[in-house]
Parts: structure tokens; C-alpha cells; sequence
């Protein structure tokens, strides 16, 4: 742009120079014809130099002496502007040039090469000359007598010293005006083009970020929010990062993470965690006899059980951690900043409500059931070991009857083990590990345990004591019925 700018310039400064020197050309042409005309139109004749006495000469008109008549040149002079010289042959005869003290420079011969120009070509000639130390533009036209004999010339001229004043004043508006034009235009353009490229390297940083493996970053809102082609490909680079994280991170059939995923969002949770200190709870979730669904109903049966269950799961960890398909017919689930108790209380309020639900295939309605196995997080256990308890008691509910939570308990927290009630499911014959509603409710409880345990505590020894004060044979016949109990 900033050479565009200086050859316009240049070329708009060249152009105006040369209209002006056109234009200087003309005028002082059209000042020296006035005069040889208006010579013409008063005195009518041949120039001719008539010798004076005492070696004197002066020029005549025709009849009329012009030798001194300045009234007219100098007319001339104050209403053009210009200087003008009468010449006859080479020699300087009537002049509006004066020095300082008023004396004309009358007498002066002509510019050398002027006269022989003029001798050899007989037009007007125009010509920067030096009179008495200064510089001049001039135009020189020839006067001819009746014989056609050149006999002089009208020059007419003006010091250079104001041509360039003049054509300094001509061309200051152009320099200005195109120096603010490439100014605002620059302007603009560096701040056009610094957005643009603001905005592509905000691109370049997504897709690093994604060819890094990393999935979640957000492009950012300057980019999205541009109606250009740019913003345009932002949009697209984030549908496909969308669409390449589904490939990536989620399990087809259900849409739930895909164990890969799993993995490395339990990673995170954990680092978190040991930076924190807040809780997380894993459990390893099982469809049962789900083998059964396919063989019975067909496998598309299954992966509508599989769907099924993948949405009911979804909402059960909705603001609650994340959902994943571990693998056939096995979930993983992680309660994030969650207490193993309040994880297990929403796990069991899934059974619970997995025994109302079913699901329609054709004209078939299916029941699902599930077993799960519970483990409480923590920042210095390995994953590996946390997953492997989770299928550990996952597997002793499957061996115990199925469609249960099996919660693992920390021998760090005794109050809370002692406090779980057992209750037994009577129709199957199977435990039901839950808690109280008291616990449930409560908003610190592990508090709550240890007073509920010293308050059992003290209670069984009240009753110990009583049993000791009581008759033998009663005592006896209680001591059989706790055998019975167990
Ligand atoms: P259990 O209660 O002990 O868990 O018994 P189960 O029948 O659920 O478990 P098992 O491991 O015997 O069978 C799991 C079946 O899940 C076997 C496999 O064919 C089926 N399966 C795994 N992935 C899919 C799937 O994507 N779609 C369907 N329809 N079936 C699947
Ligand atoms: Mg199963
Ligand atoms: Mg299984």
C-alpha cells in the first residue's frame, strides 16, 4: 500500500507539474504575443535602431521612438505579473527588470544560447536563464520585419523562486491528502488484518489443542461470532471436534463414554480429588441374565435393554458424575465430590426404581434388574485396585441373588459399618444392604453413626446388665433365642 501510495503520489505530483508548467507556458506565450501585437497594432512599421549622436542608439517603431516608452510594459507587467523584455537582435533594448535602486537592465545582451536557438529555429523557445544572479523561466517569440528578416524577440518571464512557490502550493493538498488517505487505509487495514489473524491463530491454537488429544477445549466466541469465512470454519472445526469426540469418547450403541473415556475421566477425578481432598464413590454396575434377553428375544432385544438402561443410568448420574459402558453388559459409574453413602443412597433408589420400569420389545415387555458393586474413592489408592473391589462385591451380589447394591466398607470408618441395617429380602431370600432414612437424611453422618453407636452401645450394656439380674432359667431361655436370631 505504501508503495502504491508514493507512485500515485509521484505520478499525481509529476502531472501537476507538468500542468502547471503547460499552464506557465501559455500564459507567459499569450503576455509576449500580446506585446509584439499590440506593438504591431500602435506602431506600425519595421524595428529599426537609429544612431544618436555621441555613439547613442535608440529603437524605433516605424516613425515612433520606443527607446524609454515604459508606460505600457510596465502596464503590462503590474497586470500579469510577469517581466518583460524587448530585444532587438541580440541586444536588450526595453525591460521591466530594474535593480534595486529602479535602474532597467536595458542593454543587456541576450542568453547565448537563446540567440543561437532562436537564430536556427525562429519559434517561441522557452528557457530557465540567470539575470543578474537570479533564475528565471522566460519565453522568448521572434519579431520579424515586413522583409521576413528576424529582427528580435519579446521575452516574457518569471523568477523560478515563485514557479516553485506556486508549484509547492499546488501540490501540498495532493501530498497531504493522499498521506492521510494511506494513513486511514492503513489504519484500517492493520486492524482488519490483526483481527483476522487474531482469530486464525485462535483456530491454529484449537486444532493443536485437538491434534494434542485434547477434546474440550471451546473456540472462542470472537471466532464463532464472525459472519466470515473464518468464523464460518470455526463453526465447522467445532462440529467436528463434536463429531470426533462422539467417535472418540462415546460407546455407539448407547452413547454412554466408552471405557477409554471412562478410564480418563476416573484419571482425572482422582488427581482432582487428591488436590481437593474432595469424595468420589466407583460402582460397577451389571445387567442380570441378560445373556437370557438375547437368547430369548434376540440380540436387537438386548441392545434395547442395553439403550434402556444406558438412559435410566444417564439420569441417575445426571449432575451427579458420568455413565460409562465398561464393556457387554457392565457399567461403570462415578459419583464425583460424592460420599460413598449418599452415592449408595441414590444406587439404591435405582434398583428400587428399575423394579418399576420395563421395557417393550415388539409385543414382549422385559424386566431388568442389576447389580452393583460400590467402592469409596480415594486420592492414594490405585484405580485398578478401586475397580477390582467394585467387581469383587459386584460378584458377591451375583453369587448372593442378584438385583442388589453391595457396598464395601472402610475399616477407617467402624461407626458407619455398624450402623448399615441388613435388611432381608424375604420373598428371595436375599440381603439388601441399605441405610436408615435417619442416616439418609441426616447432614453430617458420620456424626450421626458414632452417637447412634455409643447410644447402642450403652443400651446393650443396660440390657446386659438387666439380663444378668434376671432368674437363671430366663436367662437361658433368651440365650437360646439369640442363637436362633443369628
Ligand atoms: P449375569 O447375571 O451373571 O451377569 O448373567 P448375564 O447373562 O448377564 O452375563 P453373561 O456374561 O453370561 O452374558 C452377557 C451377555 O451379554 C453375553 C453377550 O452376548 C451379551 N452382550 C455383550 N454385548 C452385547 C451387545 O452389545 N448387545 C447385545 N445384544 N448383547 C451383548
Ligand atoms: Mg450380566
Ligand atoms: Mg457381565
Amino acid at each position: 500500500m505504501l508503495v502504491m501510495c508514493v507512485i500515485i503520489d509521484a505520478t499525481a505530483v509529476l502531472r501537476e507539474k507538468s500542468s502547471l508548467q503547460e499552464e506557465l507556458q501559455r500564459s507567459l506565450y499569450a503576455t509576449a504575443s500580446a506585446v509584439a501585437e499590440s506593438y504591431d497594432e500602435m506602431y506600425p512599421g519595421d524595428y529599426r535602431l537609429v544612431q544618436l549622436g555621441g555613439g547613442y542608439v535608440s529603437l524605433y517603431k516605424g516613425d515612433i521612438e520606443l527607446t524609454e516608452q515604459y508606460a505600457f510594459l510596465d502596464h503590462l507587467r503590474e497586470k500579469s505579473g510577469m517581466h518583460i523584455s524587448l530585444f532587438f537582435k541580440d541586444a536588450r533594448i526595453l525591460t521591466t527588470l530594474q535593480d534595486e535602486e529602479g535602474n532597467r537592465y536595458a542593454g543587456s545582451a541576450i542568453n547565448a544560447a537563446v540567440s543561437s536557438q532562436m537564430e536556427r529555429k525562429q519559434i517561441p523557445l522557452y528557457y530557465e536563464v540567470e539575470i543578474m544572479g537570479e533564475l528565471y523561466y522566460a519565453c522568448y517569440i521572434p519579431l520579424w520585419n515586413s522583409d521576413g528578416a528576424l529582427t528580435g524577440m519579446v521575452a516574457t518571464a518569471l523568477t523560478s523562486a515563485e514557479i516553485k512557490k506556486e508549484a509547492a502550493q499546488a501540490s501540498w493538498p495532493i501530498l497531504v491528502i493522499t498521506l492521510l488517505g494511506l494513513l486511514t487505509a492503513s489504519i484500517i487495514s492493520i486492524r482488519y488484518t490483526s483481527r483476522i489473524v487474531n482469530a486464525i491463530n485462535q483456530i491454529h491454537h484449537f486444532l493443536a489443542g485437538m491434534v494434542g488429544g485434547n477434546l474440550s477445549n471451546t473456540m472462542p466466541d470472537t471466532v464463532l461470532k464472525r459472519k466470515d469465512e473464518i468464523g464460518q470454519t470455526g463453526g465447522d472445526i467445532v462440529r467436528m471436534q463434536n463429531a470426533v469426540r462422539v467417535l472418540v469418547e462415546c460407546d455407539p450403541l448407547t452413547t454412554l463414554y466408552n471405557r477409554r473415556y471412562g478410564n480418563a475421566k476416573l484419571k482425572n477425578m482422582q488427581r482432582r480429588s487428591a488436590k481437593t481432598g474432595a469424595p468420589f464413590a466407583i460402582a460397577i454396575a451389571d445387567i442380570d441374565f441378560f445373556k437370557k434377553v438375547n437368547d430369548t428375544y434376540g440380540h436387537d432385544a438386548g441392545d434395547e435393554v442395553l439403550k434402556f438402561v444406558a438412559g435410566e443410568l444417564k439420569e441417575l448420574m445426571g449432575g451427579r458424575g458420568h455413565a460409562v459402558r465398561w464393556g457387554g453388559e457392565e457399567f461403570l459409574l462415578i459419583f464425583e465430590d460424592m460420599e460413598l453413602i449418599n452415592a449408595g443412597a441414590a444406587l439404591e433408589e435405582y434398583i428400587d426404581r428399575l423394579h418399576g420400569l420395563s421395557v417393550t420389545y415388539g409385543q414382549h415387555t422385559l424386566r431388568v434388574t442389576m447389580t452393583i458393586g460400590l467402592v469409596e474413592g480415594s486420592p492414594k489408592s490405585e484405580l485398578e485396585d478401586l475397580i477390582k473391589q467394585a467387581d469383587e462385591k459386584l460378584y458377591y451380589g451375583k453369587e448372593h441373588g442378584r438385583d442388589q447394591l453391595v457396598v464395601t466398607m472402610d475399616g477407617a470408618q467402624p461407626c458407619y459399618r455398624m450402623l448399615l441395617v441388613f435388611q432381608q429380602d424375604e420373598k428371595r431370600g436375599n440381603t439388601m444392604i441399605t441405610f436408615s432414612d435417619e442416616i439418609l437424611d441426616s447432614e453430617n453422618p458420620m456424626q450421626l453413626f458414632a452417637e447412634i453407636a455409643m447410644r447402642e452401645a450403652e443400651q446393650e450394656a443396660l440390657e446386659d446388665e438387666e439380663e444378668d439380674a434376671k432368674p437363671a432359667d430366663k436367662k437361658k431361655e433368651k440365650d437360646t433365642k439369640e442363637k436362633k436370631d443369628e
